[in-house]
C-alpha cells in the first residue's frame, strides 16, 4: 500500500474547466475529487494555492529510436526530458528504431530495451508496412496502441510506405480492434525535388495539396474499412475543412498538429538552419493562424510533439541544406511551454491546452486512465506556473542532443512539479515509469 496524497489547487484542470479543487490519491489513482477545502486524512498534503494543476501530458507521437539508433535518442534521455516537460506518458513510434516495430519480435526487442529505464509511462505504436498484414493481429494482442504508416517515403528503407490498396487492407485488418491507423499523410505524386537548398524551395516542394490528396486517400480508406484513422502532424491548415466534413459525414477520423507548426512560421526560418526541417514543413504565418482556428473549432483534435531527433551531424550545420538534411524537430521537453506561450495570446485556457495535449492523445492511444484528473484515473499531475518566463538553452534540455529550433526563444509557462502515479518525481530519481498496453494494462508482463 503506497502513501495517500491530498493535493489542493485553486486552479485545477478538472472536467472541461479550471476550478478550485482537491484530489485525494490512494494506490496511485485518484480516489476522490472535492472542493478545495476537502477534509480527508492523508499521509501527505500538498497545497499549491494559486499554482495551476494539470493532468500529466500524454505525448502520443515520440520517436525514441532505441534500440538500433540509440545515438539519436533513447528511452532514458527521452523519458527524463518528457518528465521535465510535464509529459507523464509517451507513445513511441515504430521508427526510427532498428528493428522497426513491424513484428511481435521487434516489439519484444523494444520492450527489452525500454524496460527499467523509463522515467515516465511508455506505450508503443506498431508499424504497418507492405507485407506485414499477418503481423498486425499479433502486435495488437501484444499491446500496441495502434499502427502508424506512411503514404510517402519515410526516409528509412525498412519502413516503406503503403499504397492506396495497402492502406485499405491494413485498415480492414484492424477495424474490429477499434485501434487507430495513424497516417503520415503526404501524397508522393504532389511532392517535387526542391530547386535549391533554401527553405522557401523546400516548402514549395511539399505543398498543401500533397497533404490534401493524401488525406482524401485516408478518408476513403476509413470509409471503406470502418477503421479509425488519425492524421499525424497536420501542417496544411486548408485540410481542416476536409477533415471536418469527413467527421460530419460519420467517418472515424481525427487529426493532430505539433507545437512547431503553431509556434513558428516559414518567414522566420533562417537560411541554413536545418534544425527547423520537418515533413510536412512549417508553412507561412497565414497558415499558422488558420491552424489555430482549426484547433479552436475542433477540426484538429490534439497537439503532440513529433519529437524526432537525430545526431546534429545529419543536419549538415552550420550551413544546412534543406534538400539533404535529415528531417525532424526535437521538442519533447518544450511542448507544453511552447504551446502555452502562443495559446494564451490567442485567448485559449489551460483547459484547452489539456484537452489538446492530455485528453485527446490519451483517448487516441486507448489509455482511459490517462490524460484527465478524474476519479479512477492515474494520479499523474503537473504543477505549471503559467506566468513564468524563461529562455530556452538547448544545452540545459535533457534530450540526448541539444539541437532545437527553440534555442534562444523566450517561453511563457514552466513546469514546476510532477507526480507520476501519485508520487512526486524528478528526472534525477530512479526511473519508475511503466510500460503500458492499449487499454492501460501492463505490457509484456
Ligand atoms: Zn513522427
Amino acid at each position: 500500500m503506497s502513501e495517500t496524497l491530498l493535493i489542493r489547487s485553486r486552479r485545477m484542470v478538472v472536467g472541461d474547466g479550471v476550478r478550485e479543487a482537491a484530489a485525494f490519491v490512494r494506490d496511485h489513482r485518484v480516489e476522490a475529487i472535492g472542493d478545495y477545502d476537502l477534509r480527508v486524512d492523508a499521509d501527505r498534503t500538498v497545497d499549491l494555492g494559486d499554482l495551476p494543476l494539470l493532468p500529466g501530458l500524454v505525448d502520443s507521437h515520440v520517436h525514441v529510436n532505441e534500440p538500433g539508433r540509440t545515438e539519436w535518442e533513447g528511452f532514458a534521455t527521452a523519458t527524463r526530458a518528457a518528465l521535465a516537460g510535464g509529459v507523464t506518458t509517451i507513445c513511441d513510434m515504430p521508427l526510427n528504431s532498428s528493428p522497426v516495430t513491424t513484428t511481435v519480435d521487434a516489439l519484444r526487442a523494444k520492450i527489452a530495451a525500454a524496460d527499467g529505464q523509463c522515467a515516465v509511462d511508455v506505450a508503443f505504436w506498431g508499424g504497418a508496412v507492405p507485407g506485414n498484414l499477418s503481423d498486425m493481429e499479433g502486435l495488437l494482442d501484444a499491446g500496441v496502441v495502434g499502427f502508424k504508416c506512411f503514404l510517402i517515403d519515410s526516409g528509412i528503407p525498412e519502413f516503406p510506405p503503403l499504397d492506396r490498396d495497402g492502406l485499405r487492407a491494413a485498415m480492414k485488418a484492424l477495424a474490429a480492434s477499434g485501434a487507430p491507423m495513424a497516417v503520415h499523410a503526404e501524397d508522393p505524386s504532389q511532392v517535387t525535388t526542391p530547386s535549391s537548398a533554401s527553405y522557401d524551395a523546400f516548402v514549395t516542394s511539399r505543398p498543401p495539396v500533397a497533404e490534401r490528396r493524401a488525406i482524401e486517400t485516408v478518408i476513403s480508406a476509413a470509409a471503406f474499412s470502418g477503421a479509425r484513422a488519425h492524421i499525424v502532424h497536420l501542417s496544411a491548415a486548408e485540410c481542416a475543412a476536409l477533415i471536418s466534413s469527413a467527421k460530419a459525414a460519420g467517418i472515424a477520423l481525427s487529426a493532430e498538429t505539433c507545437p512547431h507548426y503553431l509556434f513558428f512560421a516559414a518567414e522566420e526560418v533562417p537560411e541554413g538552419h536545418t534544425e527547423f526541417k520537418c515533413c510536412p514543413p512549417i508553412r507561412y504565418a497565414v497558415n499558422r493562424e488558420a491552424l489555430w482556428r482549426a484547433l479552436g473549432d475542433g477540426a484538429i483534435d490534439g497537439v503532440v510533439s513529433d519529437h524526432s531527433p537525430c545526431p546534429p551531424s545529419l543536419k549538415g550545420l552550420p550551413d544546412g541544406d534543406f534538400r539533404t538534411a535529415w528531417g525532424g524537430i526535437s521538442s519533447l521537453q518544450l511542448g507544453l511551454s511552447a504551446v502555452w506561450s502562443v495559446a494564451r495570446r490567442r485567448g485559449f485556457s489551460l483547459a484547452d491546452v489539456s484537452r489538446w495535449m492530455s485528453v485527446f492523445p490519451a483517448s487516441l492511444a486507448g489509455l482511459p486512465s490517462k490524460g484527465r484528473i478524474a476519479v479512477g484515473c492515474d494520479a499523474d499531475f503537473v504543477a505549471f506556473d503559467p506566468d513564468a518566463s524563461w529562455t530556452v538553452r538547448g544545452a540545459d534540455l535533457l534530450h540526448k542532443h541539444s539541437l532545437t529550433p527553440y534555442e534562444g526563444r523566450t517561453l511563457t509557462g514552466r513546469v514546476t512539479r510532477v507526480w507520476l502515479g501519485g508520487a512526486e518525481v524528478t528526472p534525477d530519481d530512479p526511473p519508475r515509469g511503466r510500460l503500458l498496453a492499449r487499454g492501460g494494462g501492463p505490457l509484456g508482463g
